[in-house]
């Protein structure tokens, strides 16, 4: 069974809300999905088993050897790629979108396309079971493409290891990587905060996660900072058919959780927000 944790914005609480249900129940098998900005390892400090080099996209480079200056590449590169600076042509690697087209054009053959590979994939264990998680690298791109190499990677942990459960915490916003976290997913839960923004995304994420075939449930964190807008997202839940997998009050533990590098289930137990936690986890995972 896949889960995909989501969220519409940034900042409702999605990684450790995905860090406690992680610690909620049997051992998992645990997918970081953000790739973009991976944290989920910082938590649970897995122990990497395996690395894989992810190949995302080319940049170009000049030989300066077989460069004349003509600047020909400079007026062609789309993306604004190509400079001059103390008189030299320059190639900006993080705006260089990999399109190939300079190297073609050069009428000295003085631009090649070399690989981005400085991003990777990671899997190993962690002390609730198995985990795998990618990270980008500055300016390198394909994030879904990385995504979908590491739900792959889940899946065959998973079937090797007769862990059940993938659950995937996925980016946050409604961008290519998101789509590749959700789709094919059993079940897709979106994690939103009660504020205006917090709304506006969460509608625009629902109507992604329904175009992609699947049907959100949503939890509404932090709840108590704002009851008035919790009862608009409810009631738009409501009228739109789609289920509430729970309400969560603001709590500071959670926080204070995180930077000693453990889910709010591991250093309080017992609070109220973790038992409802564990009941929320409960309900999903017997709901497929
Ligand atoms: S087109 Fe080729 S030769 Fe001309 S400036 Fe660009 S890299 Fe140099
Ligand atoms: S590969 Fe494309 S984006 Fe990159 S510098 Fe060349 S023309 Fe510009």
């Amino acid at each position: 069974m896949e889960i995909a944790i989501i969220s519409g914005k940034g900042g409702t609480g999605k990684s450790s809300l995905s860090a406690a249900f992680a610690t909620a129940g049997n051992e998992i098998v645990l997918a970081d999905c953000d790739v973009d900005a991976a944290n989920l390892y910082l938590i649970f400090n897995p122990v990497n088993e395996d690395e894989q080099v992810y190949i995302a996209g080319h940049k170009a480079i000049i030989d300066y050897d077989l460069c004349s200056g003509c600047r020909y590449c400079v007026d062609f590169c789309r993306f604004d790629a190509i400079g001059v600076a103390n008189d030299k042509v320059v190639i900006d690697e993080i705006s260089c979108d990999g399109c190939f087209l300079c190297s073609r054009i050069c009428p000295e053959n003085a631009i090649s396309m070399i690989p981005n590979d400085k991003s990777r994939m990671f899997s190993g264990s962690f002390r609730k079971g198995k985990m795998v998680y990618g990270r980008l690298a500055p300016g390198e791109e394909n994030s879904g493409k990385l995504v979908n190499m590491v739900r792959e990677k889940a899946r065959m942990i998973s079937s090797e290891n007769n862990l059940d459960i993938i659950l995937l915490d996925g980016p946050a916003g409604i961008g290519c990587p998101v789509i590749s976290t959700i789709t094919g997913v059993d079940r897709v839960i979106l994690v939103t905060e009660p504020t205006v923004s917090g709304l506006s995304d969460m509608q625009r994420a629902v109507d992604v996660v329904l175009k992609f075939g699947r049907k959100p449930s949503v939890i509404v964190n932090k709840a108590d900072i704002n009851e008035q807008m919790t009862g608009k997202i409810i009631e738009w839940c409501h009228e739109n058919n789609i289920g509430i997998a729970g309400i969560l009050p603001f709590e500071k533990k959670i926080a204070e959780a995180m930077i000693r590098g453990l889910s709010i289930i591991e250093y309080e137990p017992e609070c109220s927000v973790s038992i409802e936690i564990r009941k929320i986890w409960n309900n999903i995972i017997k709901s497929n």
